[in-house]
This record gives C-alpha cells, structure tokens and sequence, in this order.
C-alpha cells in the first residue's frame, strides 16, 4: 500500500488563499489505514478549515481516488456539491490527487504527502519493503529487498558502516546485509551471496510508468522481457553479462609498473601512504604545503572525496594538483553522488589530468554529513563501478561503445577488517577484486590479533593491503572511536597508556609505529589517517628510499 502523512494544516491553508469554498476527498483504501484520509480525518479536517473560516461544502470518502473510472463515478454522485466548491483537497496519495485534478475544472490541492509503498507491520505501523525498481533480484538475497532496506542501496554486499548488526544510517535499524545473510544461512543458499549483480537497467523505469494491458498481456510483457534481456546479453558480450570470464578480462586491461604505488608494492616493498583532506573552500595552499612536507616520507597521498560527507573540494582537482607537484596521488571517487554517466567522464577526466591511482568507494551516506537533505545517488556499488573501470580500460564504455583512447588505472577499494559483518566484507571484498580491485585500504588497526585474523581468511587473494592507522590524540577519542566508528576497536591497554602518558604525541607516535612494526609480517603497506595532524607523519615514519 501506499503510505502518507498528513500535510501542516498551515501549508494546506496556504495553498487554499483566496479559496472559501472547498470540498474534502478521502480514501478509504490506503490513506485510511494510514491514518491520514479516512473518515475520522475527513471529519476532524472539516473542523480545522471551518475554525481557519473556510466553509467546507460537502466530502467524500473514496473507495480508492487512484482508480480513475471508480473516482469518475463516485464525483457524479457529489457532482451539485463539488460544483459549489471553488477547490477541493484530497487525502490521497500523489495518483489519487491527480486523478480527481483530471476530473474536475476546480483547482484541486494534495492534502497529504506520499511516503513509500510499504507493507503493513501492525495496525498503524508502515515499512518500506519495495522501490518498484522494475528488476526484482531478491531471488538472490534470500526474500530481502537490498535496494529499499540499505540506505545505500547496496546490491553486492554490506558497506563497512554496520554496528552491534544495526545500520549506520541512523543507528535505529538493522543492516539489511546481516537480515540477508541470517535467511540464507537458514536456507542454506549462502552461496546465492557470491553473485555479482549487475548495474540496473534504469531505461526499463523511465518516468512515468505505463502498463498497458488492452495493447499487451501480462504473459506477452514476460515474453517481452526476456528478449529484453536477451538483447542486453548479446549487447553486453564484452562485460558481466556474456561469455567472457572475468579473470581473462582483466588480464587483458591488467597495467603493469603504472604508478609509484604499483611499482613498489608489486616488488614487494612494505609501503608508506597517508591521508589528506581536501579543504572546504579553495584555499588550498596549506594542504598543498601539507603534501610537500610528508612527500618525503609516503609513496603516495590518498585525497579523500567529501569525508564523513562533508562537501568540500573535490579528489580530483587535489589529486591533479598533488600530481602537478609531483606527489603521487591516490584518487577517491565515491557511487554516493554521481550516476554512471558523470563516473564515466570523472575518470576519463582524471586520466587526462595524470590520475592513475584511483580508490573506489560508495561513500558515507549523505544523512551522516552536512548536507543530509541532498538526494543520494548510489546508481552503482563499489563492486559495479571497479566493474566499470576495468571495462574502460578494455576500450569500453558502460555501453560497449569503444572509447576514442582508454585510460590505465592502478584500481583500489577499501576493507573493514573489524567488521561485526565479517564474512559478508570478505565476500565483498572478493567481488572488488574480481571486479578489477588490486589492492585494499583498511579500516584503522589498534588490534593486531583482529588484523591478523582477517588477514589470515584472505591470504589465499591476489591482492595488496594496507593496514589504517589513525594516530590517537587522547584516551578520550580512543573511546570515542570505540563506541562510534564501525570495526574500530581500540584495545583498553593503548587507551590506559594514552590516558597516563605525560606527553601524549610521543605517547600517540610510539603506538602508530608500534602498529606500524606490526603489520610488516601481515601485509604489505600502512597508511596514516592524521585528521588533519599531517606534523605528526614525519615522526611516524622514516623517509622513503628510492
Ligand atoms: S528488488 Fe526490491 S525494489 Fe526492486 S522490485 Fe524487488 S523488492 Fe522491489
Ligand atoms: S550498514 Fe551499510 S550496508 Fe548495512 S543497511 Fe546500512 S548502508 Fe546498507
């Protein structure tokens, strides 16, 4: 059913200025179990506009406005009243509106907004379970829908931000991916999860929507659409679709000695990176400075995009500054806002500005930064864009039109070693790889125990990982941390060292190069997140030899 929610009385008085007379519509199908335009809500909105000195000239309570031949019918019956009313407001959903806007010459106003099409839990409690996304997978993911009930949308696998099993996104709800996985576990189809699914076919979804059954049945638009998806097998013969198995694809787009980063991790050297944040503005000389004075002592600088979702400079432009200075950048580039066309172009983009390095992410949900009430993206995961580069690097586009020049890129993605959703980041993270991911930035590691324990269920992949660090300031963001950040686990034996510490920077140095020391026999590389503590790099690690 479709779920609403009542519109501020000021609001609809607002759109009835200069309006006396109105007749009220409800429905006594969906909005009157949503509470919203049933009975008892037409009745108490005729007292509200009568207090506000509208006079309310007659209702009615629909079997269903949505219903065009039903509305028509039912407003004959009403027909002297309506005809007195100089608008009318109806408490339906946005189709029922417009239906009876389609019936009558008077303006007519939406009295509520429409939420989401929703089952129904129990008498008054409504939960999203469907986005109608014309591509129903849930075959695959046990009966749960992935597209409605992760905030991002993730249809591949979990991001790392689940706690404790509850989503990152507001903390107030389950992460859909462990729901998933409990089901097929039950079921024993646990290897339904090793499916890659593909990116959605939204030319199948464009607005509006039309099922015309007089024209086509239901059994010719099944048939319909299995040549639909005969025709994107044979047009996407080149990628996930047809034929070819991934690993040969890959090996034909695999570049060799591309960036500093490859060279040195492929020969085996235990590499340094670190993190740096572009600014919220354009006053870029201090993070340019911050680049020269730790250029001596990484291989490579990672340049977040919009972190924690705060908007700021983009990667791009600081990754091709960084290069023009010859800091090698690591270029980040998140699904979060961007659909597959402006993707596309960004890393056709950050090839030409002498990017190769690229780190591909979904992003912090939006909700998390400070711009919550932009519209999230997420057209594609992590899995589906690394996907795409590696078909741009084969000379293709998503479409599989030929590129005029593909650009090389060394392809990364990151991994949560502390994870409460473990088996599902490793799942995930097998994806990325086949996918095109050559190396892995982890989480921050304080635990090594928990780091050698991931480490260990993966040494079987081909691939490079670097271990996070994020240098403590006090005992108190070690706790903080603990309690807030999803698979950060900061053992209380550093906190009590943080906590009696007299000088807490020598304190913090000694720890991250501890964990430093560490991870030299688990992987290959660390890199620092210093938020915003870029002074404290130098004194972590000693300079890079050639
Ligand atoms: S995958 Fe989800 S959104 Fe798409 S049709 Fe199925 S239930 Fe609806
Ligand atoms: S924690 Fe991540 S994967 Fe899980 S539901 Fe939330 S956004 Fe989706």
């Amino acid at each position: 059913m479709i779920i609403t929610e009542k519109k501020p009385l000021t609001e609809l008085l607002e759109n009835l200025e200069g309006f006396e007379k109105v007749f009220l519509i409800g429905c006594s199908d969906c909005a009157a179990l949503a509470q919203t335009g049933g009975d008892k809500e037409l009745e108490a909105l005729t007292i509200k506009f009568t207090q506000a000195g509208k006079e309310v000239v007659g209702t009615l309570l629909s079997d269903g406005p949505c219903h065009n031949l039903r509305a028509k019918q039912e407003l004959r019956g009403v027909s002297d009243e309506v005809s007195q009313a100089d608008a009318l407001v109806v408490l339906a959903c946005g189709a029922g509106v417009q239906a009876v806007a389609d019936l009558v010459s008077q303006p007519v106003m939406p009295g509520l907004n429409s939420l989401f099409l929703g089952n129904v839990k129990r008498y008054g409690w409504f939960e999203e379970r469907c986005s109608t996304c014309g591509e129903c997978l849930i075959a695959d993911t046990g009966g749960i829908c992935p597209v409605t009930r992760c905030a991002k949308s993730l249809v591949n696998g979990p991001c790392g931000g689940s706690q404790d099993g509850m989503c990152e996104v507001g903390g107030d709800r389950p992460c859909v991916w462990a729901q998933i996985m409990d089901r097929l576990k039950e079921q024993g189809r646990t290897g339904k999860l090793d499916k890659y699914q593909p990116m959605k076919d939204f030319e199948r979804s464009i607005k509006p929507g039309v099922v015309d059954l007089r024209m086509e049945n239901q059994d010719a638009r099944s048939e319909r659409l299995a040549m639909v998806i005969d025709g994107r097998e044979e047009k996407y013969a080149h990628s996930e679709f047809g034929k070819r198995n991934w690993q040969i694809m890959l090996d034909d787009v695999k570049p060799e000695g591309l960036t500093r980063l490859q060279r040195d991790l492929d020969a085996g050297k235990f590499v340094q990176t670190a993190e740096i944040v572009p600014p919220k503005g354009v006053a870029i000389e201090k993070v340019l400075q911050y680049g020269k004075d730790i250029r001596d002592y990484v291989i490579a600088v990672n340049v977040n995009e919009n972190p924690a979702s705060v908007m700021r400079l983009n990667s791009l432009s600081l990754s091709h500054l960084f290069a023009r200075e010859g800091i090698e950048p690591i270029f980040h580039i998140t699904t979060r806002e961007r659909n597959r066309l402006a993707l596309q172009s960004e890393l056709l983009g950050a090839y030409v500005l002498g990017v190769r390095n690229v780190l591909v992410l979904t992003g912090d949900h939006q909700s998390m930064g400070d711009h919550k009430e932009a519209k999230p993206v997420y057209d594609l995961d992590s899995v589906q864009l690394l996907r795409l580069c590696t078909e741009m690097m084969g000379g293709k586009d998503y479409n599989g039109h030929d590129l005029d020049g593909a650009p090389d890129f060394y392809l990364g993605a990151v991994v949560n070693p502390g994870s409460d959703l473990l088996d599902l980041q490793i799942m995930k993270m097998r994806k990325k790889a086949l996918a095109g991911a050559r190396y892995f930035f982890t989480q921050a590691i304080y635990d090594l125990k928990i780091f050698e324990n991931f480490m260990d269920q993966v040494k079987d992949m081909d691939v490079k990982i670097l271990a996070g660090i994020i240098p403590l300031k006090s005992a108190k963001m070690a706790r903080f941390m603990n309690k807030n950040i999803p698979g950060i686990t900061v053992p209380e034996k550093l906190i009590g060292r943080m906590e009696k510490a007299q000088d807490r920077t020598a304190e913090s140095i000694s720890i991250c190069k501890e964990i430093s020391e560490g991870c030299r026999d688990l992987c290959n590389g660390v890199h620092i997140m210093p938020i915003g503590w870029y002074s404290i790099i130098p004194q972590i690690f000693d300079p890079v030899k050639d």
